[in-house]
């Protein structure tokens, strides 16, 4: 299966996954639908719709169109149910009011928006991890967009990356994880004319309009690994959440979900049910990157080793190259007892960052003041009424102004002042650097993040006197 999260087509196909974008931070995930209603079932006649405060927007109004494509919003269509008027209208008014909470509707009480349809628009939008982490149904505390983008690059995680995720929570890391990884569709017969992609042993067909893509090499250059994240959660009912949800959105070739206590067990690839301990090296993920957002991230640590275990479990990290650690901590104790845990297993580089995100909106301030003649308008007044005539001096002097009008006092000497005045005026606007307003920052306090300490740490790849020798044999052929 392609995933519209990885490599969407351009047009939007039913059973699609889109994220409706009704504004900045305001998305909505709806799963696109061909299924059609019949309007005596008290459904929509159009089919699946969804409401919105924008108004209502049938599902077929939203399929096959190019992605990023603006949506209008359709009157609806309520069929022959012949509900009486009164009623109707008051069920549209009630609609209204519930509208600013989305609802996807589909044989449901049909009238619901009937007549309050046709106002907005909404943009159709590819989703994306990060539309998904501001719309997903929060399980747990969730990574935000600002810290997963850090993680990700402090942890260079990159196609055919191998990373190891615990726990998986409410996944919105897990997405974000999962692209970075990515390493395009394996076992695909790629048009090598266009392409770097390698070919391989094909069970995945990807659709034509993303086999004429450029891809990326299938596979990491330095080690020829295919990207796969690994995430382990011991809650089973969010484990399961995320298993399910890696299917619908097609990325459960590139994340293996898996229900366990990694305190306890681990980190080895092995069906969970099993109770027999894998010693087949190939259940090692072979991990180049580690992500703990867990309570106690000391605690799963012993079991992140490049060595071989004594009972003759393989190595949980890739032997053959560096790894890079992050831990995600909301309280200084937590990071500290990280710290002195990563000490004790041979990590190196041990770095704390907090994160504290700001946005900072900048924008004009009208102040006022940027006229002769409207500074202090009521600042001398002495009551209300000759503040108020003040005041509607003003903005007819500044009607005027912008009609390009001379204010007329009947003289012609005041004619040709006030013509002056103008000029002046136009003169000094024009050249005042706050005539669209005063430039202004504030900081946003909404943005949506938490606390968090991030520990990061590295643990290089070990190097043997035999890699020494093949190295300085290699050196010696180049040379
Ligand atoms: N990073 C996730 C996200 O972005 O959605 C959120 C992770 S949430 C803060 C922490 C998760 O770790 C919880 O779901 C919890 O059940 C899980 N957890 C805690 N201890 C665990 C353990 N020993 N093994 C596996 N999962 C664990």
């Amino acid at each position: 299966m392609v995933s519209t999260f990885l490599t969407p087509y351009p047009h939007t196909q039913p059973n699609d996954l889109a994220s409706l974008h009704l504004r900045r931070d305001q998305s909505l995930p709806v799963i696109l639908s061909t299924q059609v209603t019949s309007a005596s079932d008290q459904g929509y006649a159009e089919g699946v719709v969804t409401n919105t405060r924008f108004g209502s927007f049938p599902h077929s109004t939203i399929i096959d169109r190019l992605w990023g494509s603006q949506i209008r919003a359709s009157k609806v269509d309520t069929g022959s149910r012949g509900r009486p008027g009164r009623a109707k209208k008051r069920k549209a008014d009630e609609a209204l009011d519930e509208s600013s909470q989305p609802s996807n509707v589909a044989g449901e009480a049909g009238v619901k928006q009937a007549e309050v349809a046709e106002s907005g628009f909404i943009h159709v939008l590819p989703p994306t991890p990060e539309n998904w982490t501001t719309s997903l149904p929060h399980r747990t505390q969730v990574v935000y967009t600002p810290d997963y983008s850090y993680i990700l690059h402090r942890l260079r995680a990159r196609p055919g990356s191998r990373l190891i995720e615990a726990g998986s929570g409410s996944g919105s890391f897990t997405h974000a994880a999962a692209r970075a990884v990515f390493s395009g569709y394996p076992k695909v017969a790629l048009d090598t004319a266009d392409t770097n992609g390698k070919e391989g042993e094909a069970d995945v067909e990807a659709p034509e309009s993303v086999k004429r893509r450029t891809f990326q090499a299938g596979r990491d250059e330095e080690t020829g690994n295919h990207g796969q994240v690994f995430t382990y959660e011991f809650h089973r009912e969010r484990h399961e959440k995320v298993k399910d949800e890696m299917v619908q959105h097609g990325l459960d070739s590139v994340v293996h979900a898996m229900h366990r206590n990694v305190y306890n067990d681990g980190f080895l690839v092995y069906d969970s049910n099993s109770t027999t301990t894998p010693s087949d090296p190939k259940s090692s993920p072979r991990a180049n990157a580690v992500f703990l957002d867990l309570p106690a991230p000391w605690e799963a640590l012993p079991h992140l080793t490049r060595e071989p275990a004594l009972d003759g479990r393989p190595s949980v990290l890739d032997p053959d190259s560096t790894v890079h650690i992050c831990t995600f901590s909301p309280c200084i104790e937590q990071a500290q007892k990280t710290v002195s845990a990563l000490r004790r297993y041979d990590w190196i580089d041990i770095e704390m960052v907090e994160m504290q995100h700001k946005r900072v909106e900048v924008r004009r301030d009208y102040t006022g003041l940027q006229y002769d003649g409207m500074r202090g308008a009521n600042a001398f007044a002495a009551d209300v009424d000759e503040a108020v005539s003040r005041l509607r001096d003003v903005e007819k002097r500044l009607k005027d102004f912008h009609a390009g009008k001379p204010a007329d006092d009947g003289s012609r000497a005041g004619k040709r002042r006030q013509n002056n005045q103008q000029q002046q005026q136009q003169d000094t606007a024009s050249k005042l650097p706050f005539n669209e307003g005063t430039l202004v920052h504030r900081t946003e306090p909404e943005l949506k993040t938490h606390t968090s300490y991030l520990v990061f740490a590295i643990l290089p790849r070990a190097w043997t006197e035999a890699d020494e020798t093949a190295a300085q044999e290699k050196w010696s052929r180049n040379v």
